[in-house]
């Protein structure tokens, strides 16, 4: 019954139950014999002392009888005193019948003797009486009278002695009711704090392993799994202590195998970063350094001990990688890229591809930078640029003068023509100025692309190049007739760009929009601020664009296949345009739907002067 903690439980329990009903069972026999106790005082002693009060009244009584029958009427003393015989008799015998005391039955057995007496003494004066009522006098005064008052005090004392031990029976009552008070207090108090602290002991006993189990517990959620119960008993918590016992047990060969496994993985990828030629640098939240790869070590000439631990720009002094780092870090995008130069012993260019590292709730825990080395690329790049840039400069002066040259011809100013030769002279004039327009694009973007710094950026109002633009194509729009306006918020903030080469972009789109759209149709241009951004979107009503081109139209020489040819530029206008707004570190975008209408979107940084 001891093993279970259901017995254990029960045993206290059943101990109290015990403890009660012992207390209650002593206070019951304890009131049993006070009540035996009142009781004897009520029924022996108050019964022999109200029967020798009676007997007393009767031979009182049987007095008065004795000398109504000397001196009034002698029927009646007889009739009187042979009554009161009658009710002493019947007394007596109550009290005989209710010898309690020690020396009552002598008493009982004198008073008897006296009565007899007595009695044979009336009879006595009767007699006398009859012969001379003097002599009978005289009997009665010298011989009735000290008898009876014999008899009285035998009486008296047996009264006395009752009531003695009426008295005495009294004080022990009184006596044994305090002791059964004292008994029965003590045992309460004994009932109490036993109970108490058999209930406290059991409390704690039982609670004991179960405030160790707990606190195990928190140790092992904590991650502490060489914690074991100290198993102490064989009842449900030992059983349960055990089976914790057991779980922990397990928990740990499970976490090192899965550790045995998880470092397995962990050496085979850190083999894997550590030799891949790129250079790769891991950090955490913090921007601390976490591991770096050989190729990392050699580019940036550092020694991954002495920087694990350190912050990124401790090891690698370069604002723009860390504002990139930053930037993923803060953005909800999973990786981003950009292209760094660096200069270290020699200069590099590295496309910085920076990826967040999540863990199973999706909250960043740190991220990978791999640095793709692209010096060699972006030096035929330069290449490239520089000589679309010579040839451009080279070609745009003679182009010029063709241009003139065949504007003169048509004209003829130096001759007139004939028909053939304006068609022939004018088809070439228009491929000219096509040339020319090409060329001079050409320029636009190869010195974008040369040199950014070449962008005069400053605090600047859009609603203002907007204004201008819109000014500069207002005629063209009414010769087409269509309806060209702006729809700008009003206090719109300032912001940070080059005025003139956003007059460039927002011209560029403007003449694409005139350019792609018929007869009543509607170009608007829109500006408003949110999150920071300036946003200015350029609409119209026109012929769209296939979503397959949507994409690509940005990219250099990508013209929409079936669009009318005549109409159609360079290919560049567009790629410049996202060139200009990437070098003010803003974004543009296409959304267009055919037979509909197209809406171009781009974003500037807003200017924190106002
Ligand atoms: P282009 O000088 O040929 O206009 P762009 O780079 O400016 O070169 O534009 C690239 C191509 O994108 C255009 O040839 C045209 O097919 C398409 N395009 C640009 N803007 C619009 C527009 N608003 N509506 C329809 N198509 C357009």
């Amino acid at each position: 019954m001891l093993d279970t903690l259901k017995g254990k439980i029960s045993l206290v329990y059943l101990s109290l139950v015990l403890v009660i009903a012992i207390v209650g069972i002593i206070s019951v026999l304890n009131l049993y014999s006070l009540s035996k106790a009142i009781n004897g005082l009520m029924t022996d002693n108050y019964k022999s002392i109200n029967a020798v009060t009676n007997m007393l009244e009767a031979v009182e009584r049987q007095d008065s009888a004795m000398l109504i029958y000397m001196n009034v009427d002698r029927q009646k003393g007889i009739d009187m005193f042979s009554e009161n015989t009658s009710t002493f008799n019947e007394w007596f015998d109550i009290e005989r019948n209710n010898i309690t005391e020690l020396g009552e039955q002598t008493y009982v057995d004198k008073i008897n003797n006296y009565y007899e007496l007595y009695l044979k003494s009336f009879s006595q004066l009767q007699e006398l009486h009859n012969v001379d009522t003097n002599k009978a006098v005289s009997y009665y005064n010298t011989k009735i009278i000290p008898d009876f008052n014999d008899l009285k005090k035998e009486m008296s004392e047996l009264s006395l002695l009752n009531e003695k031990a009426m008295f005495s029976k009294k004080a022990n009552v009184t006596n044994n009711t305090r002791k059964s008070m004292y008994i029965l207090l003590l045992l309460s108090a004994f009932a109490v704090t036993g109970g108490f602290l058999l209930s406290r002991i059991s409390t704690n006993r039982f609670l004991t392993p179960i405030y160790s189990l707990t606190q195990t517990i928190k140790l092992v959620k904590a991650g502490d799994l060489n914690k074991q119960i100290k198993v102490t008993s064989t009842d449900e918590i030992g059983e349960l202590a055990e089976e914790f016992n057991n779980m922990t047990k397990r928990l740990q060969q499970y976490e090192q195998s899965t550790l045995g496994q998880l470092m397995t993985e962990k050496n085979k990828s850190l083999a894997i970063v550590k030799s891949i030629t790129d250079p790769i640098i891991v950090l955490d939240v913090n921007y601390k350094i976490v591991l770096l790869n050989n190729a990392f070590e050699k580019f940036f000439n550092i020694r991954e001990e002495k920087v694990v631990n350190r912050h990124f720009l401790e090891a690698v002094r370069n604002g723009e990688i860390f504002d990139h780092i930053t930037s993923v870090m803060n953005s909800k995008e999973e990786y981003k890229e950009k292209i760094v130069y660096v200069k270290s012993d020699e200069e590099y260019y590295f496309n910085v591809v920076v990826t967040n590292i999540k863990d199973a709730n999706s909250n960043i825990t740190g991220l990978i930078a791999v640095f793709q080395n692209v010096t060699q690329l972006k030096k035929l790049e330069k290449v490239k640029t520089d000589f679309l840039a010579t040839i451009s400069h080279e070609l745009k002066t003679p182009l010029t003068s063709i241009v003139m040259g065949t504007s003169l011809i048509l004209d003829e100013s130096m001759g007139l023509l004939n028909a053939d030769q304006k068609s022939v002279i004018s088809t070439m004039n228009e491929d000219e100025i096509k040339l020319s327009n090409l060329v001079n694009e050409l320029l636009e973007l190869s010195k974008i692309e040369s040199d950014r710094a070449i962008f005069n950026i400053e605090s600047c109002s859009i609603e203002g190049i907007i204004e201008t633009s819109i000014r500069q194509f207002f005629e063209q729009s009414l010769q087409k007739d269509l309806s060209l306006y702006s729809d700008v918020e009003d206090n719109l903030p300032k912001v940070k760009a080059d005025d003139e080469k956003i007059l460039w972009v927002v011209n560029n789109l403007i003449t694409n929009a005139l350019k792609y759209t018929n007869a009543g149709d509607e170009i608007s241009i829109k500006a408003y601020a949110k999150d920071k951004l300036m946003y200015v979107t350029v609409k119209d009503t026109g012929i769209g664009i296939p979503e397959e081109f949507q994409e690509r139209i940005f990219e250099k020489f990508i013209q929409v296949k079936g669009q009318d040819k005549e109409v159609r530029g360079t290919g560049l206008g567009l790629s410049i345009v996202k060139d200009i707004i990437e070098a003010h570190h803003g974004t543009i975008k296409c959304e267009s739907k055919l037979d509909v209408g197209s809406t171009f979107t781009f974003t500037l940084p807003l200017s924190e002067k106002e």
